[in-house]
């Protein structure tokens, strides 16, 4: 199935009534995105004393959360040598500590609540395939060992899958990421107010009260949170210059394990993302900058080749998905500028939003009750880092290789007979002719940057090759930060 994930068979939102605004709306909290990151940090706000209400462009559960694998996971690649080499050991352990901890407080939510979501307890391995990958492997186990983490070194997987060397830790999770998503929304809408199909447009501030204009009327809160995965908005915050975008594309098929479940994710440039859920094994690969490979088609045949290839197996599910990136390897987390202390985010997970996100709802939920939290300055928004500043100029070049192309190149060869980029009266549009002979005709700039659109010949939409947002052939958003179609209105 084209772009459907496995998790998405179950069916969660569209069974919610969906209120409208009517006009205004106050509230003390408005947070924008009903993710993991959304719905969690309401959950950690319901008991407060303050009106907490969530708006959704589209439905709870629905956006990048529900394309995830869903890995509960502290065993992150390479992440630990990384951060220490941003920052220090002593940020290392404190990230470290933060993934620990996120992943504590999912299993208590989980049986508080009592939620039915598959949670499963599993060993998870890191592996390289390559003979460089050795050395960073045995680092990454160095660090881990050096605060307490039981660590063996593997030769091979559980399943027969080629790989040089690897490290296996205990104590990591899965679980079904829109199964627990649509029980905590169960819990959280007795107290929170809940608004589907509501987009946020712009924000604006009068005497200390923000005012969110959306689609359906404006909304006055004292406190925003923005979770609505990337920012459609650029100041404050500057999130496009301090982090870039990755896709990957994951295919899931019936497999017979003879092991017990495990997951295993590898630190090559190539990546291999391996986890299984009931009898099906769920693989993740062909992951790319957003802006270095803009043959979408291709990526998709690439990564259902792979999977093909490996597993002896057709894909019954292919999907592909997209996540912020950090230049530093932290995320994104907490007040955005010291002039608007009312103005929170949570954003960059680097791939790793099941914990990240919940850590940040809890992170946000702190700052607001004013309570304390250790995790408050590792996050800040507001860092300024060498790793950054540097990673800013690289991600700039790539911005700029993939502006180029696309203007330069504006039919490339990938495209079929059916696409075209034409000039019209001075301003581009893409055109895309269906299977009848039906002409779809839409604005060829992202609105939220003015980055020129891709056409994705495999799922038929315009795509951004810069910061990720998606348009159907009449030019509807599908995903952000754009939050303006690109429709031809005359
Ligand atoms: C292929 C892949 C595999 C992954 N696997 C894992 C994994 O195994 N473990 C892990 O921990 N992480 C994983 N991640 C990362 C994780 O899935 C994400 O980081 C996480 O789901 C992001 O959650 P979120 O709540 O921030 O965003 P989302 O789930 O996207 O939620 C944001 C919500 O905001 C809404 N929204 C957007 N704009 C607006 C607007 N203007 N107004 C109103 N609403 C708006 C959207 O509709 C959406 O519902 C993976 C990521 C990818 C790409």
């Amino acid at each position: 199935m084209n772009n459907h994930s496995i998790w998405e068979d179950f069916q969660s939102a569209e069974n919610f009534p969906s209120p409208k605004i009517k006009k205004q709306l106050e509230t003390d909290i408005l947070i924008i995105g009903g993710g993991i990151t959304g719905i969690s940090t309401a959950y950690f706000l319901m008991d407060s004393p303050l009106k907490v209400t969530i708006i959704d462009k589209s439905y709870i559960g629905k956006g990048i959360t529900c394309k995830t694998t869903a890995k509960l996971n502290y065993l992150q690649g390479t992440i630990y040598q990384d951060i220490e080499k941003s920052f220090s050991t002593k940020t290392s352990k404190c990230y470290f500590d933060s993934q620990r901890e996120s992943i504590d407080l999912i299993k208590n939510i989980i049986e508080k609540e009592n939620i039915h979501c598959d949670l499963e307890k599993c060993n998870s391995f890191i592996f390289t395939k390559e003979n460089q990958g050795i050395t960073k492997i045995n680092k990454e186990k160095q660090l881990l060992e050096s605060w307490g983490v039981k660590c063996n070194v593997v030769n091979q997987l559980p399943i027969h899958f080629p790989i040089k060397y690897g490290l296996e830790v205990q104590d990591t999770y899965t679980f079904h990421p829109l199964k627990y998503i649509n029980e905590l929304r169960i819990k959280v809408q007795e107290k929170v107010k809940i608004y589907e199909q509501t987009i946020a447009l712009e924000i604006t501030k009068e005497k200390n009260i923000f005012k969110v204009k959306t689609n359906d009327g404006i909304i006055t809160a004292k406190y925003v949170i923005v979770a609505c995965h990337y920012p459609f908005f650029i100041k404050p915050g500057f999130i496009p210059i301090k982090t870039y975008i990755k896709r990957e594309y994951v295919n899931s098929s019936k497999f017979k394990l003879d092991s017990k479940p495990f997951t295993a994710i590898s630190i090559d440039t190539n990546l291999h993302s391996i986890r299984f859920y009931k009898n099906y094994i769920i693989y993740g690969s062909n992951q790319h900058r957003l802006t270095n490979k803009i043959d979408y088609k291709k990526n998709y045949q690439q990564s259902s080749n792979d999977f093909k290839r490996l597993f002896s197996k057709e894909p019954e599910y292919t999907w592909m998905n997209q996540d912020i990136i950090s230049n530093d390897n932290l995320p994104i987390i907490g007040i955005m500028h010291k002039k608007e202390p009312n103005l929170l985010i949570a954003t960059a997970f680097n791939a790793w939003g099941m914990t990240n996100g919940t850590i940040a709802a809890k992170i946000l939920s702190d700052i607001i009750m004013k309570k304390p939290n250790s995790y408050i300055k590792l996050f800040d928004p507001q860092r300024i880092t060498t790793t950054g500043i540097i990673q800013s100029i690289i991600g700039a070049i790539h911005y700029s290789k993939a502006y180029i192309q696309t203007t330069i190149k504006k039919n490339p060869t990938f495209y079929n007979e059916h696409v075209y980029i034409m000039k019209i009266n001075g301003k581009y549009y893409g055109i895309y002719f269906d299977y009848s002979g039906k002409k779809h005709i839409v604005e060829h700039k992202c609105p939220h940057m003015m980055c020129n659109l891709v056409f994705n010949d495999k799922e038929k939409t315009w795509d951004c090759p810069c910061h990720g947002s998606r348009f159907d052939i009449e030019g509807n958003i599908i995903e952000g930060p754009a939050n303006y179609s690109i429709k031809v209105t005359d």
